[in-house]
């Protein structure tokens, strides 16, 4: 009876050893992808996670290209900065001095190549404020294709 009990104890101690040895593998094999839930390991092919019993949406996890969580959080404060400008200064900074114009809303590139083409030969005193307040709108429309903030 004695020795019985202590062969069970020791299997118990063994079972938990296991678990806790699972729980620390914290990368991801060849064929394994993180529950998109509790974040444990689990097969690729799993439709339920086995730790926490939550359905794995396969559709985002394998189609990211297109998908918000792509966009790097450069990219996002990059864009954020630009929607972010005031659209009447834009205009009115593209209309009064272009580079300015350009560089207030974060594009250096063409402020230069403003600056480098007499803005574009005078023209630009026309083109420059609508240039500007199409950056900024472009900026404002990825965001809010991406979901991000109230654009
Ligand atoms: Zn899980």
């Amino acid at each position: 009876m004695v020795n019985d009990d202590r062969t069970e104890i020791a299997t118990t101690d063994e079972l938990e050893t296991d678990v806790a040895t699972d729980d620390e593998k914290a990368i991801a094999g060849p064929n394994e992808v993180y529950c998109m839930d509790c974040g444990q390991t689990i097969k690729e092919a799993a439709e339920i996670c086995p730790h926490c019993g939550i359905k794995q949406n396969k559709l985002e996890t394998g189609d990211r290209a297109d998908s918000d969580s792509t966009m790097t959080a450069r990219r996002q404060y990059e864009l954020e900065s630009i929607a972010g400008k005031s659209t009447l200064l834009g205009a009115l900074l593209g209309l009064l001095a272009p580079p300015v114009g350009y560089v207030y809303v974060g594009k250096w590139g063409w402020a230069l190549v403003n600056f480098l083409t007499l803005n574009y030969f005078l023209l630009g005193f026309i083109l420059v404020p609508l240039h500007i307040l199409r950056i900024i709108s472009d900026a404002k429309g990825e965001l809010r294709i991406a979901g991000i903030g109230s654009y």
